[in-house]
């Protein structure tokens, strides 16, 4: 073992992504792989996604995008988060798929496209009701019709026709139906202005679980490829069939024997009751495990669950583990998929007040990432 290592369970990617494709019926399936794949790997995680039945991959970022065509990775592709000095040019030159909200991207696109000699392909993306990308039902009227334009010129394709919603972890929200209705009317207008996409999308993974009518040509999943859910209204990883692909562990450093009334760790936000056994777990908050995990983090040592105990610190924190047998060397795990009583990531995200999103895809990049495939 590694002194520490976040393990990647690759079949659990690929099944994962299974069972989202066989889900969502009809629907393609695009597997999100930003972020480097939530932490676990860009392209590692995105082959085992294509394994599973990917047929398309999403990715937020030019660079994200362009490193996965370098990595010989050929399946359509969609990049969402651009910017006005992002390489439009290598983008199309790559056959990477654009979402565009406003004039001024599909102009640099409608150029880029000139430059390399070959159309550009683009996803409009409508706001309808996120309030983030996208462009506004005011607005949305102008793009469509400049996207049109571009499309009778030869200069673009327009592949899709898309949003995001807002609140697909909650099932039952009235925005859901609002998002639907608006997309739906986005899609009129669009095909009154004369744009015909092969694809319309909407669907993250809470709404590729739970909510069929956003399924449309295409869904998203992120979260779900990883084995996680995307929340617990939609219910818990075991009852949506799939199963966490990271278990983030390190070899315990240090074990000694200390008197009570010691303080332990910076500022002595924990104090010994009685004598009793530290260990040195050596993963702290520049690995990403949070600081506002100080005294509320789980994590299983040698197989029992304790509390981390005193301030995270940048490398590493302590736990108190009593009279329990414990020596360095020992293995420590975070979370994992919750099989061997260990913590998971979703105990994590409750303890310090956040999502499962962000404790996998914060985990740092001195954290080397090792991968399995055919675990149980
Ligand atoms: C990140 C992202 C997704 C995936 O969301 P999950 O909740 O992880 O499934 C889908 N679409 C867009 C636009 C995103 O930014």
């Amino acid at each position: 073992m590694n002194r520490f290592a976040a393990e990647i369970d690759l079949d659990a990617i690929s099944a994962n992504v299974a069972r989202l494709d066989q889900v969502s019926g009809d629907a393609a399936v695009m597997a999100v792989v930003k972020a480097d794949g939530y932490g676990h790997g860009m392209l590692p995680s995105a082959r085992a996604a294509i394994a599973g039945g990917a047929n398309w991959l999403g990715v937020a970022f030019a660079e994200e995008a362009l490193a996965l065509r370098a990595a010989g990775i050929d399946v359509p592709l969609l990049a969402w988060l651009l910017s006005p000095t992002d390489d439009f040019e290598s983008l199309v030159r790559a056959d990477v798929d654009v979402s565009i909200s406003a004039p001024w991207a599909l102009d640099l696109l409608v150029a880029a496209a000139e430059r390399a000699g070959r159309p550009g392909h683009v996803h409009l993306k409508a706001d309808t009701g996120l309030g983030r990308a996208g462009a506004t039902r005011a607005d949305w009227p102008d793009l469509v019709t400049a996207a049109a334009k571009a499309a009778a010129d030869g200069t673009v394709e327009v592949t899709g026709v898309w949003s995001h919603l807002a609140y697909a972890d909650a099932p039952t929200h009235p925005t859901i139906a609002a998002q639907v209705a608006a997309f739906t009317e986005a899609l009129d207008v669009a095909d009154r202005a004369g744009v015909r996409p092969r694809v319309r999308h909407l669907a993250n993974s809470a709404a590729t679980l739970s909510l069929p009518d956003t399924h449309y040509d295409v869904v998203r999943p992120g979260i779900a490829v990883y084995g996680l859910s995307p929340g617990p209204e939609v219910g818990t990883a075991t009852e949506l069939g799939l199963r966490p692909a990271m278990t983030l562990r390190a070899e315990v450093a240090l074990v000694k024997r200390v008197p009570a009334g010691q303080g332990v760790s910076y500022a002595h936000r924990y104090t010994t009751q009685r004598e009793t056994t530290l260990a040195l777990v050596p993963l702290g908050y520049a690995d990403g495990v949070p600081r506002h995990a100080t005294n509320v983090g789980p994590v299983s040592i040698a197989g029992r669950r304790y509390r981390i105990s005193g301030t995270v610190c940048m490398d590493q924190f302590v736990v108190d583990v009593g009279d329990d047998t414990v020596e360095a060397g020992d293995a420590a795990v975070l979370f994992g998929p919750g099989d061997n009583g260990e913590p998971t990531a979703d105990d994590w995200a409750v303890a310090v007040g956040t999502i499962n999103y962000e404790i996998v895809s914060r985990i740092g990049a001195r954290v080397p990432r090792s991968y399995t495939v055919g675990s149980a």
